[in-house]
Parts: structure tokens; sequence; C-alpha cells
């Protein structure tokens, strides 16, 4: 059973998506359903030997191409839609015990061109408006599969966070005439104390309004829209600062960092939406080695986040463990 309900209060759809329950939870390894299928072995999600990136549809999705009847009907104020949409498993690899930081640059390369194709594909369905492509890492981020591997929401409407985002960068650009991440960009260029990587075509910074202490946001120099967009040199500029952001995680601490990794692009409901700029966003909830950030009543009660560390302190710390360019392959 799945359906969206319309929150009038905070105006947005909540997912109800009781199904999930049954979800496999953190299987042992043998068991592992991500893994290429072994000869004579367990059936996995995968009927392969081997593989370089695998994309399926998600056995327990929260939205589907062909929508259950909702469990009740609209009523008064109360508006229920079928959850439609598509949610999709991306395995980075058929090797369980590693993780994307490990990757090559090559292969990183390999899957932003994945990432590419599902935007384009998914975004292209008639009731796709918002095609989110993300990564939850990590056991203290709630994941069940251990197994290197991204997700895929493709929404029937634009999300909250992506929305918000959208609405100010439109206002900013009707009121001064250009982007707000090109003008981020450019600000932080100019001070620089919170840039961790200028790779050509790409910069990785911690933001001046960061609201984890370790949040990186990736972003093209060129004023673009979404993954389609990017040249082939970009795309490769994209693998190698993200590939030297994720090496700098774990290095920071000396153990595989949990993050949650955020692509926000433009949506795809046929809408002209020149101010959208792409980026990519990592919120690892890493305080120090041994704590961690939970959204407690300011974050969650009020919306309203509290840093307890200063971006240009945590951009020098991340600095001095971060591969050099060139270093990564
Ligand atoms: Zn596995
Ligand atoms: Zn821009
Ligand atoms: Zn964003």
């Amino acid at each position: 059973m799945s359906e969206l309900r319309w929150n009038p209060v905070l105006r947005e759809w909540v997912i109800t998506a009781t199904h999930r329950q049954e979800r496999t939870f953190l299987p042992p390894r043998d068991y592992c359903p991500l893994c290429p299928t072994a000869p004579g072995g367990f059936e996995t999600e995968i009927p392969e030997p081997d593989f370089e990136i695998a994309v399926f549809e998600n056995k327990f999705p929260s939205l589907r191409r062909e929508p259950t009847e909702p469990a009740v009907e609209s009523h008064g104020m109360y508006e229920v839609r079928p959850s439609s949409g598509v949610c999709e498993v991306v395995v980075y690899t058929p090797r369980h015990d590693t993780t994307l930081a490990e990757q090559s640059v090559e292969h990183i390369r390999r899957l932003i061109a994945v990432w590419t194709d599902r935007y384009s594909e998914l975004g292209a369905l008639p009731f796709v408006e918002y095609v989110f492509i993300f990564e939850n890492k990590g056991e203290v981020i709630g994941v069940t599969l251990h197994h290197p591997h991204g997700q895929i929401y493709a929404y029937p409407y634009v999300p909250p966070i992506p929305a918000r985002e959208i609405a100010s960068a439109r206002d900013h650009w009707e009121r001064t005439g250009e982007c707000v991440h090109c003008a981020v960009i450019a600000q932080e260029l100019t001070d620089g104390s919170r840039v961790l990587v200028e790779d050509g075509h790409f910069i990785a910074v911690i933001p001046f309004y960061a609201r984890w202490p370790y949040e990186v946001h990736i972003l093209p120099k060129r004023h673009l829209g979404a993954l389609p967009e990017l040249t082939n040199e970009e795309a490769w500029s994209l693998a190698r600062a993200l590939k030297r952001v994720l090496v700098g995680y774990d290095q920071l601490f000396g153990f595989s960092m949990p993050y949650i990794m955020a692509l926000h692009q433009a949506p795809t409901d046929g809408e002209d939406r020149p101010y959208v700029h792409f980026h990519l966003e990592l919120y690892p909830p890493h305080r120090t080695a041994d704590k961690l950030k939970y959204l407690a009543g300011s974050e969650t009660g009020a919306g309203s986040f509290i840093n307890d560390a200063l971006p240009e302190e945590k951009a020098e710390e991340m600095r001095r463990v971060l591969p050099v360019e060139g270093e990564v392959e």
C-alpha cells in the first residue's frame, strides 16, 4: 500500500509506504541481494556473474510506475493521489566490501554517465517532475544494505528542498539578473577560505552557510541546470572533484565516512527554469570521530540548523587531508 497525502499546513506531499516494513535489513554477506548471482548460489537482484554498474527498480518502492489504489480517497481539504513515480537502485560495483570513495576516477566518470542516462530517461516519463539521485551511506544514516549503492527517486512533483532552492534562485534571478549559485561560487572563490577543491570546471566548498560541520557542495563553474548539459571534460572534472572529497572524508578520522549525498538538478516537468544551477551536496553526520550530529529540537521542530563548527575551520581541517590535484586516479 502506498499513496501521496497532501499536508495543507506545510503544503507538501507525504508518501505513505507501509509495505516497506518487510525490507531486507542488513543481511549477512552471503545473502546480499546486490552482489552478482554466484553460479549455483542464492539468486540476487542481479542475475549476472559480473557487471560494471547495475541499475534496477527497487523491490520495495515508495513510488511506482503503476501505483496501487490509495487506501483512502480525497476528502475535505485532504487531497490523496496515487504514488506514481519510479524508485531505482544504482549498484556502484559488483564488489561487496568497498565504497564509492575507493573507486577509480574512471569508474566515477562511468557512474556520472549512468546518472545522466537515468536523469534523461526517467525525466522523460510523463508522470515524473523531478529526478532525485542520492546515496545514503553508513549504518548511522540508516542504510539497510552494506553493498555500495545509490538510489534514484523519480517524483511526480518537485520535492520541498529543491522547490525552495529553485524559488529563491528564481527570485534572485529576477531581482539581480544573475544566478544565485554563480554568485555564491564567485564569492567563495574570491574569499578562498572554504574552498576545498578547484578542478578546472568544478569547485568543492564547505559553504559559508553550511548546516553540517563537514557539509560539502560540489558545483560546476559554468552555469548549467542538469547532468546532460555537462561536456565530457566537465564530467571528468566532476569525477575528480568528487573522488578527492570522498577520499578526504575517509582520511579525516581514519574510517570510511558515512554521509548523505544529494544531487540537485532542474525539474523535468517541462517548465523552462534558466536560473537552476546543477550541484551535488554531501552531508556527513559526524561532528568528530566519535560524535554524531542529531537533528534535534531546533532542526526538526523549527527547521533551524545549529552548526557547532565554523565552516572556515572545518575547510582548513579537510584541506590538510585532501589528496592534491593529480594525486587521485
Ligand atoms: Zn553485496
Ligand atoms: Zn549559475
Ligand atoms: Zn542544493
